[in-house]
């Protein structure tokens, strides 16, 4: 049996990579020292198995998406990644595993020059908690300042991590493009930067396009008009809907997990941000526009979608 000091120390615990980590893992607390006059942003999200992932998920894809999520928030909000927290609840100690989860949360965290500074080990059914800190120095994008007349910007296509899911569930092995989309998402956070100063507000996709265009609305009192043409099914996409006697609709408009981001952005600055996120190798989308009037129109005819199962819901 591995005991939790064993694990941190051998799984969890390196050198500080920067000296604004006065005090990482080993003491009651992290000491940080963040930017002079930075704002800090802190965010916290739980993935429990069986619920947010599959229980035969590998472990190093599951770490990275542990850490990928939370720095997908931050992501939204325009801010720089700088550390992680990190609450694990395992039901064992297997070494193996947690070496594995450990090596895909790291190479995460890296990708984006974050750091783990800390965390907690308990034992009971698998659950993983992470907190991600970031800064900015200029005002972070909120859901909440966009204006009528904005253009709704995607950093990328969605309904691909959905599209695995229900290959997964009716014992289909997904497409790796699909699989892939699913255990090693990309927090956008560059995209993000770029969209702090340009967008008027933005949100990560986490729960599904139309979900959580709906929370942008909401915060900024606004409705869409939305072109049903604007979000096509990749070819593996349709080719899975096809073998499962599915439309992927659904998967593209109500699919949960994606991560990219959803921008509400004035039209002088869109191609300006378009090109900016091309750069980094995204292939950005224009899905509508921002109208007075609430709720949503469409362009085109409206993808046929069950209301009731429209975006992830907790509860
Ligand atoms: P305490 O008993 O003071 O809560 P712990 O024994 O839980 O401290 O943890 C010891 C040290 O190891 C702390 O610095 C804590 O932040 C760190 N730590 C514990 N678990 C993890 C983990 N899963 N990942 C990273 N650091 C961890
Ligand atoms: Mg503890």
């Amino acid at each position: 049996m591995t005991g939790e000091f064993e694990l941190i120390a051998r799984h969890f615990k390196r050198p500080a990579r920067s000296a604004e980590v006065r005090i990482g893992i080993g003491d009651d607390a992290a000491a940080l020292t963040p930017a002079p006059g930075a704002t800090l942003l802190v965010t916290t999200d739980t993935l429990v198995v069986g619920r947010h992932f599959r229980p035969d998920v590998p472990a190093d894809a599951l770490g990275w998406k542990a850490a990928m999520v939370n720095l997908s928030d931050l992501a939204a909000m325009g801010g720089t990644p700088r550390w992680l927290t990190l609450a694990l609840t395992l039901p064992e100690a297997d070494d193996a595993w947690v070496a594995a989860f450990a090596d895909g949360f790291r190479a995460a965290a890296e990708q984006v020059e974050a750091e783990l500074v800390g965390g907690d080990i308990t034992r009971g059914p698998l659950t993983i908690g992470v907190t991600a800190l970031g800064e900015t120095l200029d005002a972070p994008l909120t859901r909440g300042a966009a204006q009528a007349g904005d253009q709704l910007w995607l950093t990328g296509t969605t309904g691909q991590a959905a599209a695995a899911v229900a290959g997964l569930a009716a014992g289909v092995t997904p497409d790796a493009s699909l699989l892939t989309r699913l255990d090693r998402p990309q927090a956008r956070c560059a995209a993000g930067r770029a969209a702090r100063g340009l967008a008027h507000a933005a949100i990560d996709v986490s729960d599904g396009v139309l979900a959580d265009l709906d929370h942008l609305l909401k915060a900024s009192r606004l409705g869409a008009r939305l072109d049903a043409d604007a979000l096509r099914p990749t070819a593996a996409m349709q080719a899975l809907a096809d073998s499962l006697g599915e439309a992927p609709a659904p998967w593209i408009w109500t699919g949960g997990d994606d991560y990219e981001l959803l921008v509400a952005v004035p039209p002088e600055r869109a191609q300006t941000l378009a090109s900016i996120w091309a750069e980094q190798g995204l292939a950005p989308l224009c899905i509508g526009e921002l109208v007075d009037a609430p709720g949503l129109q469409w362009q085109g005819d409206a993808p046929t979608i069950d209301p009731v199962s429209s975006g992830f819901r907790h509860f």
